[in-house]
């Protein structure tokens, strides 16, 4: 894959696919939305009161694009947030979320303007990227306006993916958080320009393919979560590859119920115990360690003032739902954990966002950075979670910025936005 920092870029104008999608709350006080998880209704309220409450994904993106400026290239950015709803560019455009506030965000961490184009890839953009100078910055407006940025036909992909090119000399890809999406902006652009990879997405894909390339071991993986059925493609290719899985969350109760325990209200998916029952076998079968809860911390309601009750076995009673691992399973990841020299985690092992029901997860996350040896979090959430609980980010070697893009990647699929890089020179 060729790197940004190899390609030629002085006096060009270089389209940077970057992951700028953060999650955005309205106005002061109102309910938080998450990245592509807008709730209805909310979308329309005016860009000025869109408040970015966590700009990591945008920091992240900073380094290719200061390299690209200071070596002379102008650098028009290219991203996607949340998700428009509409038929059409004027609906989705009306209904937004715009880039305005991370255009805004953007310009202060490079202490420079950022201009924003008033849309995509027509007029306005081709107006900014005709007139812009080196070491110039201009973001387009959300490319998911374009219902074309997302269509399943080549065709109608293809011809927003000719007018992004026409902005530019050159491609980089650096947004990890979209690399499994086939997107005109991730997958078609790149291959109508010299295209490169940025340094975001060299250094996730080097540490995922230390994951999936002879591990040191022991390797233990922390899943947890909400839905079983998210994940059980990757439990099935870990299976194979790690030495210890160590499941907790949402999705533990599915593997409890496969087990014949009484799992009460918790999270439970009825039509993925023949699934489940199957990663059992075969963990089984190939000498891994699967380690599920062997105690809860339980309420009689999904509510952050619920009252939080210790259910010391596996069993949980009916008209109560486990919404965090006990302490006794606490101590035990810690133990299986100990003696790691490779560890993922993806998923937070309880429902860290009430404080009640925090404790596995901040247990789990500091066994975690209490190893030595590689340490990575994956998932959107996860990486909520060790902010949220002011875990030192630097306890672990990397936190990925995209969670879909990484389980898909060590769920062993090609990811088509790196297919897309790798292709031609
Ligand atoms: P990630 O984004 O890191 O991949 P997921 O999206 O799979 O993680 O899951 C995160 C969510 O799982 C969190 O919002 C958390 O509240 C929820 N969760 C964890 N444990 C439970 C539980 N016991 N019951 C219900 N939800 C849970
Ligand atoms: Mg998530």
């Amino acid at each position: 894959m060729n790197r940004a920092e190899d390609l030629e870029v002085a006096g060009r104008t270089v389209l940077v696919r970057a992951d700028l999608n953060v999650p955005l709350a309205i106005g002061a006080g109102l309910r938080a939305m998450g990245p592509g998880g807008s709730p209805p209704g909310q979308e329309s309220a005016p860009p000025d009161q869109h408040r970015i409450t966590d700009d990591t994904r945008i920091r992240a993106s900073l380094p290719t694009i200061r390299d690209l400026l200071a070596r002379g290239a102008g650098v028009i950015v290219c991203a996607h947030l949340g998700r428009p709803k509409g038929d059409d560019y004027d609906a989705r455009a009306a209904g937004g979320p715009s880039l305005a506030p991370v255009a805004g965000r953007l310009a202060e961490l490079l202490g420079q303007p950022v201009a924003l184009a008033a849309d995509v890839a027509g007029e306005s953009a081709r107006t900014i990227a005709a007139t812009m100078g080196a070491g110039e910055v201009a973001l387009l407006e959300n490319v998911r306006f374009e219902p074309a940025e997302t269509s399943k036909d080549d065709e109608v992909r293809g011809e927003l993916a000719a007018r992004l090119a026409a902005l530019a000399d050159a491609y980089v890809g650096d947004g990890f958080g979209a690399m499994h999406r086939k997107h005109a902006s991730v997958y078609d652009t790149p291959r109508l320009l010299p295209h490169a990879a940025g340094q975001l997405v060299l250094a996730e894909v080097g540490v995922l393919r230390q994951l999936t390339t002879s591990p040191a071991r022991p390797y233990v993986v922390v899943l947890g979560g909400a839905k079983v059925s998210d994940k059980l493609a990757v439990i099935g290719n870990l299976v194979g590859k790690a030495d210890r899985l160590l499941i907790g969350g949402g999705m533990a109760y599915t593997f409890l119920a496969a087990q014949g325990h009484r799992i009460g209200d918790s999270l439970f998916q009825a039509d993925q115990i023949g699934q489940v029952t199957a990663v059992l076998a075969d963990a089984a079968k190939a000498g891994v360690d699967l380690v599920l809860p062997v105690d809860h911390v339980v309420a009689d309601r999904f509510a952050a003032d619920a009252q939080p009750e210790l259910v010391p076995g596996p069993d949980i009673p009916d008209g109560k739902m486990g919404l965090d691992i006990g302490p006794a399973t606490s101590e035990l990841f810690a133990r299986k954990l100990a003696d790691a020299k490779t560890v993922f985690w993806n998923g937070p092992p309880g429902v860290f966002e009430f404080p009640a029901f925090a404790a596995g997860t901040r247990a789990v996350a500091g066994a975690i950075s209490a190893v030595t040896g590689l340490t990575v979090v994956g998932g959107g959430d996860s990486a909520a979670a060790v902010r949220h609980l002011n875990l030192p980010a630097g306890a672990f070697t990397h936190i990925s910025t995209g969670g879909g893009a990484s389980l898909e990647y060590l769920e062993g699929r090609d990811l088509p936005g790196l297919a897309a890089l790798e292709d031609g020179t």
